[in-house]
């Protein structure tokens, strides 16, 4: 068997650790003589792995008491639906900044719910950035304040956070656990898990506990945060098996070093990237504007269209896949997460100096 190189923007590539552990685990879950996917999410083995996995979160990401992890279902997608459904109240307005095409796709959704304030909007820049705080129109009073931490397709990525008078909401679905950061500075957090976490469906919600009490009681029980927050997301039956590879792939990070030490190679990793771009004399050329370069979607265009599609091909034959950019945009996009390995990073930096000395 062997393993490629697997760039792609999500569901990506996960620890091969935690692929063989639950491979090895798949048939007899620990001795009980059943899978997990077959136990029941009411069970004290499941009940183990629900717990760990909120726990390992919880340390992760250093929750204070007044912050709860939520795990639900619907992706990154779901949640674009469930902030506004639960904490856009009538007769307010939210702020949602726009710098790309996902927090685009949040914002709609919100305009479905209620009044939206776009307070600054770089979604159609080249090269690709994030608004500057500093620029932004925010509304007094406003419900929150929603933000898309990394835009995975143009590999954009705010390298600080803004502290805002209201709760600041972020899509971190691209970044999470990636690098550290305050969650004090934030009233939600949340991502789909395909990219950093494990399988796609299953969303991380992190919220600040006073915020899922906002919710008026015309929203569908299910899809209010109060209700997963009171029943611990054992509300109905969860996506047992997604959070199963939640916990192993949360478990694994904390091997790691945890959040800081995966930042620290995750930084490095890119950085090697970005050394091979801008050190092709111009052949490779990055989308980003530099001081917004993303460290997970490292994205860059060729001199031509043909020499793309000639890279992409090449590099997959070389075992280095899914390295074409996304369908709206074009171009290169390696996507480096938190489980994606140096080695991989060092073999395409190699294909691309050869790729160079063929075709430039
Ligand atoms: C992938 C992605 C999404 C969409 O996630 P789904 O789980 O498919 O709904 C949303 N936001 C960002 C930033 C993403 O990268």
């Amino acid at each position: 068997m062997s393993r490629v190189y697997n760039f792609c923007a999500g569901p990506a590539a996960l620890p091969e650790e935690v692929l063989r552990e639950a491979q090895a685990d798949l048939l007899d879950y620990k001795g009980s003589g059943m899978s997990i996917l077959e136990h029941s999410h009411r069970g004290k083995e499941y009940d183990a792995v629900h717990q760990e996995a909120i726990a390992n979160l919880t340390k992760l990401l250093q929750l204070p008491d007044d912050y709860a992890v939520l795990l639900l279902q619907g992706g990154a997608s779901g949640q674009f639906a469930m902030v506004p459904m639960n904490l856009l109240g009538e007769g307010q307005t939210a702020d949602y900044v726009n710098s790309g095409a996902w927090a685009t796709k949040a914002l709609k959704e919100a305009k479905i719910i209620g009044k939206v304030n776009v307070a600054a909007d770089t979604s159609k820049d080249i090269p690709t950035r994030m608004p500057d705080p500093a620029t932004w129109k925010l509304t007094p009073g406003a419900a929150y304040v929603h933000i898309c931490s990394n835009e995975t397709i143009a590999g954009a990525q705010y390298k600080t956070f803004p502290f805002t008078e209201a709760p600041l909401v972020a899509d971190m679905s691209s970044d999470i656990l990636s690098r550290p950061f305050d969650i004090r500075q934030f009233g939600l957090v949340y991502a789909g898990a395909q990219k950093n976490l494990g399988p796609a469906g299953l969303a991380v919600v992190v919220i600040r506990k006073d915020l899922a009490e906002r919710v008026s009681d015309k929203v569908p029980v299910f899809f209010r945060y109060k209700t997963h927050l009171a029943e611990n997301s054992l509300y109905n039956t969860p996506p047992c098996f997604a959070i199963y590879i939640l916990m192993l792939t949360t478990r694994w990070l904390l091997k790691q070093g945890g959040v800081e030490g995966i930042a620290e190679r995750n930084r490095r990793k890119a950085a090697r990237l970005y050394e091979a771009i801008d050190g092709s004399g111009g052949f490779y050329r990055g989308t980003a504007m530099k001081e917004y370069r993303s460290d997970m979607n490292v994205t860059w265009r060729l001199p031509s269209e043909e020499l793309e599609e000639r890279f992409c091909k090449e590099a997959s034959a070389a075992g280095l896949k899914t390295l074409k950019g996304h369908r709206s945009v074009g171009g290169i996009r390696a996507s480096i997460y938190n489980a994606f390995p140096t080695e991989g990073v060092d073999a395409l930096i190699e294909f691309m100096r050869e790729f160079q000395r063929k075709y430039g």
